[in-house]
C-alpha cells in the first residue's frame, strides 16, 4: 500500500492523512483556505471539525505554522478566514454530523 501523506493538525496537534485536513496559507500577509491543496508555500493544516478549527484561529499558532514574523495575522483576519472557511466546510461539516451545531458555537470562539 501507498505510504499517503501525513499533516499534523495545528488544533490537536495530531497527524492524520492530508485528505482528512484543510489546508490553510498566508499569501501576502493575508490568510486563505487553500480548499484545494493548489496554492504555493507553506501550508498549515486543521481537521474539519469545530474543535479543531476554533483553536487553530490564534495567531501565534498559524504565524508559528507558517513561519511568519509575529503581528503578521491579525485578529481581523482571522474573523474572515473563519467565515470563509465556514462557508466552505459548513456542508461538509453538517454531511459527516461533526459539526451541526458549528453556527452557534462560532459566536463563541475567542479570536486569539
Ligand atoms: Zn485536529
Amino acid at each position: 500500500m501507498a505510504k499517503r501523506p501525513m499533516r499534523m493538525c495545528i488544533g490537536c496537534r495530531r497527524r492524520a492523512d492530508k485528505n482528512a485536513l484543510m489546508r490553510l496559507v498566508c499569501i501576502d500577509g493575508e490568510m486563505m483556505l487553500d480548499a484545494n491543496f493548489t496554492l504555493g508555500g507553506r501550508g498549515a493544516y486543521v481537521h474539519k471539525k469545530e474543535g479543531c478549527i476554533a483553536q487553530s484561529m490564534n495567531a501565534k499558532k498559524l504565524e508559528g505554522a507558517l513561519r511568519l514574523s509575529r503581528g503578521t495575522v491579525k485578529k481581523g483576519d482571522l474573523r474572515d478566514l473563519h467565515a470563509r472557511i465556514f462557508e466552505k466546510i459548513a456542508v461538509e461539516i453538517d454531511r459527516d454530523g461533526v459539526a451541526t451545531s458549528m453556527k452557534d458555537k462560532r459566536r463563541r470562539i475567542k479570536f486569539l
